[in-house]
């Protein structure tokens, strides 16, 4: 007899506890509400759709573990105690490898014992990682919560730029990054500084789809060459900061290796200039590190979040992602490191950061976030980094795409953590497409208007092409993004998405052209404009 792994079918790995009714909705219905809200697709009624992979940011369903942990939920103004929870929770995760304290089961089993709460939690003095604790956080702030992580972004930016500006208010500032996400980007332009792209090289390398469990080219990595020419051309006083995105959303959500990250940091170490993760999908990209990159199967997700961790200075973080809870963000640097040393010449760069967090989302202990929430996260860090939650995770992404690479659509391959992006130049091969005509905006329209489909194009109107400079354009890639809410969808949902994208592959011709209807010039113009299909056929 097999044993139930030769079964050649996913062994399952949940069960669903609540369910959630779709409406019916009509065509017309759909049409309708997407010419009211004019053709946006940010702006469509969610509880008109079928299925949303407009983003996998919140939209995740929490665990039974979550769900219990919102009643031990502290909604105190001055250090709740899912604070010191979470505090800890963050050690756990991204510094203890295999050896977490788990300190979180005292309140969760209720501890009575005050004097071990205080040792363990309340009064726990910690120093010299990325989250002091007891005097030390007092002294030399470094964990900062907030609600989501372009709140981290703008606190880190808003608070270096003005630093910087003293520093020599005549030069130009950029950041690197091996794929900025657009909020990243934004908050970058915002505070006068300049976002680079350092995309792979092997991007948009073909690969075979039949290859997608046996290996993986990590084409989420920053181009390490293009790093160091960028460095010696602009200069090392001009890079404040380098960023790694991982997994790299932009660049189709593909991984980046432990061999990449290594190689950067030496970079980034060599110049004293800080280096910090965008550590947004951090398990998904260490489940990808454990599954093929070698040396790495034996070891645990934890051992391996504590490996990428240890080669950088500090990190961004949305808690919406990695399917960990439904809102929430941070920004963590290592005590006394380099972004401290460089930042701090003129007064505690944490103790700044800190008065930025207090001016715009609360204080330091609940950082605009309900003490419910905190909990959920806490909880989270620790859901997400079990190996076969991620196993299932990243085999329902490759699903999709498999699915769709059998009916011919072309899809960035291998997939990658959390979405599936259809290369949309590929898509309309062989048509009158302009790469300046939204055509993969209008593909989106009619996914929604036909099957009630929301996905998201990523491509030259959401990342502006017609407002760029031709050196700018080559940081745009052309993509339809299908981002996949975690423990939400169940092969059924799969196929009906596939089964409507095929169909509108084969009717390509009569995607419309998009043209932008009010906003062009709208900065994050995406989420703020309005649009008009134009149909010809
Ligand atoms: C979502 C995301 C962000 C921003 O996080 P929010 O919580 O949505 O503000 C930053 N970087 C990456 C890579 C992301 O995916």
């Amino acid at each position: 007899m097999k044993s139930m792994n030769e079964l050649n079918v996913p062994v399952p790995t949940k069960r669903s506890l609540v369910v959630r009714n779709n409406k019916e909705v009509t065509k017309e219905q759909r049409e309708t509400a997407l010419k009211e809200t004019e053709y946006s697709m940010f702006s469509f009624p969610a509880d008109m759709l079928i299925l949303d992979f407009l983003s996998d940011s919140g939209s995740s369903s929490m665990t039974d573990l979550q769900w219990a942990s919102l009643f031990h939920g502290d909604e105190s103004y001055g250090r709740n105690k899912g604070y010191y929870v979470l505090l800890e929770a963050v050690r756990d995760i991204f510094e203890r490898g295999n050896e977490p304290k788990k300190s979180i089961n005292l309140i969760l089993s209720g501890e009575t014992n005050v004097k071990k709460l205080m040792e363990e939690l309340y009064l726990k003095s910690h120093e010299g990682g990325f989250v002091n604790g007891g005097i030390h956080q007092l002294a030399r702030p470094n964990a900062f919560l907030v609600p989501q992580g372009r709140c981290a972004e703008h606190l880190l930016f808003s608070t270096i730029a003005p630093i910087l500006k003293e520093r020599d208010p005549n030069n130009a500032y950029y950041i690197p990054n091996n794929g900025h996400f657009d909020t990243t980007e934004a908050n970058i332009a915002a505070n006068g500084m300049c976002p680079v792209n350092l995309f792979s090289a092997n991007l948009f390398e073909d690969f075979p789809s039949d290859q997608m469990d046996v290996k993986n080219p990590f084409k989420g990595n920053m181009d390490s060459k293009e790093l160091i020419n960028c460095i010696e051309d602009k200069g090392v006083e001009s890079i404040p900061l380098i960023y790694l995105t991982i997994t790299n959303n932009t660049a189709a959500g593909q991984p980046v290796s432990l061999k990449n990250i290594k190689a950067i940091s030496k970079i980034a170490n060599s110049y004293n200039i800080p280096l910090f993760f965008d550590a947004c999908r951090f398990a998904e990209n260490a489940f990808f590190i454990k599954a093929f990159e070698e040396g790495y199967s034996n070891h645990s997700i934890l051992e391996i979040v504590k490996e990428m961790f240890s080669y950088v200075d500090g990190f961004t973080i949305s808690f919406k992602k990695d399917g960990l809870a439904n809102i929430g963000g941070g920004l963590f640097f290592r005590d006394r490191g380099i972004f401290y040393e460089k930042f701090s010449n003129n007064g505690n760069i944490g103790t700044k950061l800190k008065e930025k967090q207090i001016l715009t989302f609360g204080n330091d202990s609940y950082g605009g976030l309900s003490g419910r929430a905190i909990m959920s996260i806490a909880v989270g860090l620790y859901e997400v980094v079990k190996e076969q939650y991620l196993a299932e995770r990243i085999r329902q992404v490759r699903e999709f795409a498999l699915k769709l690479s059998q009916k011919r659509v072309p899809v960035i391959l291998p997939a990658g953590g959390h979405a599936v992006y259809i290369n949309v130049a590929k898509f309309f091969e062989g048509t009158d497409m302009k790469i300046d005509d939204f055509r993969g905006v209008g593909f989106t329209i009619e996914l929604l208007k036909h099957y009630g489909i929301r996905a998201c194009e990523l491509g030259p109107f959401a990342f502006e092409w017609d407002k760029k400079t031709p050196e700018q354009r080559k940081g745009i890639l052309n993509l339809v993004r299908f981002a996949i809410p975690r423990n939400v969808y169940d092969s059924s949902h799969i196929d009906y998405a596939v089964a409507a994208i095929t169909e509108l592959y084969h009717n390509r011709e009569k995607i419309p052209k998009v043209e932008v209807s009010r906003g062009a010039n709208l900065r994050l113009r995406h989420f703020q404009s309005g649009l008009k299909p134009i149909y010809t056929k």
